[in-house]
C-alpha cells in the first residue's frame, strides 16, 4: 500500500512506498497527516497504523515532475470525452485526432493532440477543425503540474485510497 506524498503547501507530490514515508516521518522531515484504519505494520516491539498521507515540514522545489506526453494522459486530460462532440468514450474506444493533420505537419504533442470518438475522427480526417466545421470543446494545453496534472503524475485516473481523494480535490 502507498503513501501519498503532500508538499509543504500540500500539493500532491507522488506516491512512495509506507517505508519510504516513515522514514520521513522518523527522520523529521515530513509529518503524517492520515493512516490507514485497516492496515497496521508490525515491528518486533511496537504496532502502528500504516501512514496513508505525509505532507513535508519544508518545502521541495526538486520534486515537481512534468507530465510526460502519452495516450493515457491524453485520455485524462480530456476526461474520457470526445473533444468534438463530448461524448464519453472509453479507453479502448478512444481515438487521438491531430488537430492540424500530421499530413500537413502537425506535431504529436500536448496543443496539437485530443481525445476524440471514432465517429468523429472519421469525420474530420485530413482536414483541420475549422475546414470540417468542427469546434473543439477547449484548447488543449499541457497539464500543469500541480493543477490538472497530478493524477497523472500520480498514475491515478479515477482511483485513490479513500484518505487521500480530500487531499487529490476528489471529495
Ligand atoms: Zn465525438
Amino acid at each position: 500500500m502507498d503513501t501519498l506524498l503532500l508538499g509543504q503547501g500540500y500539493e500532491p507530490l507522488g506516491r512512495v512506498g509506507w517505508q519510504r514515508a516513515m522514514t520521513l516521518w522518523f527522520t523529521g522531515r515530513a509529518e503524517i497527516l492520515e493512516e490507514y484504519d485497516d492496515r497496521v505494520i508490525r515491528t518486533v516491539r511496537v504496532a502502528f497504523p500504516m501512514p496513508a498521507v505525509v505532507r513535508f515540514f519544508r518545502s521541495t522545489r526538486a520534486r515537481r515532475a512534468a507530465v510526460r506526453f502519452s495516450r493515457e494522459q491524453v485520455y485524462a486530460r480530456d476526461h474520457g470525452r470526445c473533444q468534438y462532440c463530448s461524448s464519453e468514450v472509453t479507453r479502448r474506444e478512444s481515438t487521438y485526432d491531430h488537430i492540424v493533420p500530421r499530413s500537413r505537419g502537425g506535431a504529436t504533442r500536448w496543443d496539437n493532440i485530443v481525445l476524440a470518438c471514432r465517429p468523429c475522427n472519421q469525420r474530420k480526417a485530413d482536414r483541420t477543425p475549422s475546414e470540417a466545421h468542427m469546434a473543439l470543446l477547449s484548447r488543449p494545453v499541457q497539464p500543469a503540474p500541480h493543477a490538472d496534472g497530478w493524477r497523472m503524475v500520480l498514475g491515478l485516473v479515477g482511483e485513490a485510497p479513500a484518505p487521500w481523494r480530500p487531499y487529490l480535490g476528489l471529495e
